[in-house]
């Protein structure tokens, strides 16, 4: 399972800051990390480049791209992730009842 959460974190945001920001409390930790080119907070989300940028970014080189609010992401991502590992589970359980059954078939024919 924790392979799992960590190959399909991982890509989604350039750099550590998204992977600290994962790990431990959001806020506190994604208001440290500034944008390099801008000194300004990374709070805002672009889907277009899949990173996160500052406020400064999204007037200069990320004008016309697709953008969201961290926390939107943060809360969308999640929710992406609570259906996945949800799916995962079902099939889990699927294949466990099918692994019973076929005890079961094996033991009364036996
Ligand atoms: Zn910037
Ligand atoms: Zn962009």
């Amino acid at each position: 399972m924790a392979s799992f959460f960590q190959t399909h974190l991982q890509p989604h945001c350039e750099g550590a800051a998204w992977k600290d920001y994962q790990l431990t409390d959001p806020d506190r930790n994604i208001k440290e990390k500034l944008c390099a080119q801008h000194q300004k907070s990374l709070e805002i989300y672009c889907r277009t480049d899949d990173m996160c940028i500052s406020a400064k970014c999204v007037a200069t080189e990320h004008n016309g791209h697709k953008i969201v609010e961290l926390e939107t992401e943060r809360e969308e991502k999640q929710k992406q992730l609570g259906t996945i590992v949800s799916d995962i589970y079902k099939r889990l359980e699927k294949s466990l009842l099918k692994m019973k059954y076929r005890k079961m078939r094996r033991t009364s024919l036996a």
